[in-house]
């Protein structure tokens, strides 16, 4: 049904035709959405496009995961209700006893859906500081089947190489996932840097616009994983709505300007921050200042993102006096919306978090430049 992929094609030209429904038999220019989760049986027990029922199949879902798949130059994607759904299907398409390494700064949840749930269900992790390639090295097992990554990490944006971590993977016969939400394809392809699989909170720069919860794996080749992995979407079935799906769509169709855009505003704000003699610290992976700076500007391309965190001079009650003094950024979590936002993450992270106490997360927006620096201003002012 949907056109035929073309990884020729430049990142704009393939986000745009992500909504391209032309070929069905309606010729729409935007797509429908198809809401039926039965489709009609022929007498022979054929289905027309091969759709029986929503859980397994939908247009919808079928043209968002082509999407997905070519933004990231991959071969197959898998789209699921959320990013954490998404891992979780991963992780549930592994062996038990299987061992996997992490960052030790993981996403936050990440690191809780390890320890409070798969571990449970015989899978091993050993967190690691991914900016030293020897740490992995260490912690490298027969039994280890995966290394999972995300770069820029959240909240501190540490910067893994994926590239030499793609090439220790390759050596050890692990596979490299890399948790892609924060730069989004506009600004990193991991597949093209050897890593195996790419994943998304599609909640955030995918959908852009805060409104739709969602999540993807995208593999570099189909085989043993893809199989697995389409069992457990289908049969565990925490699979994305097709009006989801739709949303996404739509704003996949915008996520190059709009990355391209916060991107830059965030680099400005973050040169400014720097300066400010209120702040103590700028964490940007696009400051001469940031300790892996070369391998940022090595492996990303057209910007360092839109999400940046700073420590504030002071305690925990001065970042937050801080962040509830702005007035454009919204104190709120989640990020990649068109809105700038602020957190607090140490509060939202609770006692286990090793997020410094002074630390604000920023996510930058489409808001202008001027009037972001005047908020940081004003709020950086008050005593
Ligand atoms: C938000 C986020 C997730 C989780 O995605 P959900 O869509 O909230 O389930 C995972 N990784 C990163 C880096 C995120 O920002």
């Amino acid at each position: 049904m949907p056109l035929p992929m073309n990884k020729n094609q430049n990142i704009e030209t393939i986000a745009v035709k992500s909504a391209d429904y032309s070929l069905t038999d309606t010729r729409p220019v935007s797509p429908p959405l198809y809401l039926s989760t039965t489709y009609h049986r022929s007498e022979d027990g054929s289905y027309t496009n091969d759709f029986v029922y929503t859980r397994s199949g939908n247009p919808n879902r079928e043209l968002l995961e082509k999407s997905l798949a070519e933004l990231e130059k991959g071969t197959v994607a898998f789209a699921f209700a959320s990013g954490m759904a998404a891992i979780s299907a991963l992780f549930q398409s592994l062996e038990p006893g299987d061992h996997v390494i992490l960052p030790d700064d993981v996403y936050f949840n990440v690191r809780t859906l390890c320890t409070e749930v798969f571990e449970r269900w015989g899978l091993a992790f050993t967190w690691v500081d991914m900016t030293d390639l020897s740490k992995i090295e260490e912690a490298l097992r027969p039994e280890t089947a995966l290394i999972w990554a995300e770069s820029p990490s959240n909240p501190q944006l540490k910067i893994t190489d994926i590239a030499a971590v793609a090439r220790l993977a390759k050596e050890r016969k692990c596979l490299l996932a890399v948790d892609n939400t924060w730069p989004s394809p506009v600004l990193q392809q991991p597949l093209d840097l050897g890593a195996d699989i790419v994943m998304h909170s599609t909640t955030k720069y995918f959908g852009g616009h805060s409104d739709v919860l969602g999540g993807c794996i995208v593999l570099k080749e189909e085989g043993p994983l893809s199989k697995r992995m389409s069992h457990v979407q289908t049969l565990s079935g925490a699979v994305p709505s097709p009006f989801d799906c739709w949303l996404i769509g739509r704003g996949i169709q915008t996520l190059p300007l709009r990355v391209k855009a916060q991107s830059k505003n965030a680099a400005a704000l973050a040169h400014y921050l720097e300066e400010h003699p209120a702040i103590m610290k700028v964490n940007y992976p696009g400051l001469r200042s940031h300790p892996q700076y070369s391998v940022a500007l090595a492996q990303m391309k057209e910007g360092f993102g839109a999400m940046l965190s700073v420590l504030v001079k002071g305690n925990a009650e001065k970042a937050i006096t801080v962040a509830n003094a702005l007035r454009l950024f919204t104190t709120a979590t989640s990020l990649g919306g068109v809105e700038s936002l602020v957190e607090h993450r140490r509060s939202v992270e609770g006692d286990k978090s090793t997020t410094p106490a002074n630390l604000l997360r920023i996510s930058v927006g489409l808001e202008h430049i001027d009037d972001m620096i005047a908020d940081w201003d004003q709020a950086l002012a008050k005593k």
